[in-house]
């Protein structure tokens, strides 16, 4: 398995290296966030042995049940949440979390800001956005962007930039255009998005993090 990992790690950092080469983008503008939710500690390391130092999981109890005796093994490694957060579940999520990529209402912004103020950490955050305007998807409307942001910068949250979920079965491209947009529009650098199945074109389009999981892990079964 350790082979695997490896193999299917320098795959995907050589499509990523081609695909910032054709877009006129330096390699080291776009960083690789493997997402290893439902993977146990076995499969995660021969990823962290091959170098890999930034994973993202979507279950903060999940993530907890499995990255505390990971990062005690290994310094240097940076966690991310992208999944949806329950806002009486911030202050474990701060507590565990480097990065934040789901912040999408106000009563999860104040929570975080809690939670910042009781743990003394400040994890990096996204804005997700509902890119797609889908009823069962997390992120907030593109339209509230603006001032979500200035919330949560009031609230002293350090919003780096915007992630999103484009809809399933359909051309991703055109989200990942808007997505940028939005961004460019709100003076945010930072673009997280592209998945296993879309993340060349993600790249293409601004991406500066994609988050892969099954072209680095396998199927999730
Ligand atoms: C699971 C997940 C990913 C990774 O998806 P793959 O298709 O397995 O690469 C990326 N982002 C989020 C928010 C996810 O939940």
């Amino acid at each position: 398995m350790t082979n695997d990992a490896k193999t299917r790690l320098a795959d995907v950092r050589d499509a990523m290296a081609r695909v910032c080469k054709t877009a006129g983008r330096a390699p080291g503008d776009v960083s690789l966030i493997a997402i290893s939710k439902t993977h146990d500690a076995d499969a995660i390391r021969p990823l962290i042995a091959a170098g890999q130092r930034a994973f993202g999981e979507n279950r903060v109890q999940e993530a907890e049940g499995k990255w505390p005796a990971l990062l005690a093994e290994t310094p240097g490694i940076e966690l991310h949440l992208v999944g949806q957060l329950q806002s009486n579940k911030a202050e474990e999520a701060v507590s565990l979390f480097d990065v934040i990529h789901s912040v999408d209402r106000s009563s999860l912004i104040a929570a975080l800001a809690k939670a910042q103020a009781k743990t003394g950490r400040h994890p990096r955050c996204y804005l997700q956005v509902n890119i797609g305007e889908e009823a069962q998807k997390g992120g907030c409307a593109a339209t509230e962007v603006p001032a979500l942001l200035a919330e949560a910068r009031a609230a002293g949250l350090d919003v780096v930039g915007l992630m999103a979920v484009p809809p399933a079965d359909t051309e991703a491209a055109p989200y990942f255009a808007l997505l940028a947009k939005i961004a460019r529009d709100n003076g945010l650098t930072q673009l997280s998005m592209g998945m296993s199945g879309d993340y060349e074109a993600a790249i293409m389009l601004g991406a500066t993090q994609v988050r892969i999981g099954t072209a680095l892990f396998g199927s999730r079964g």
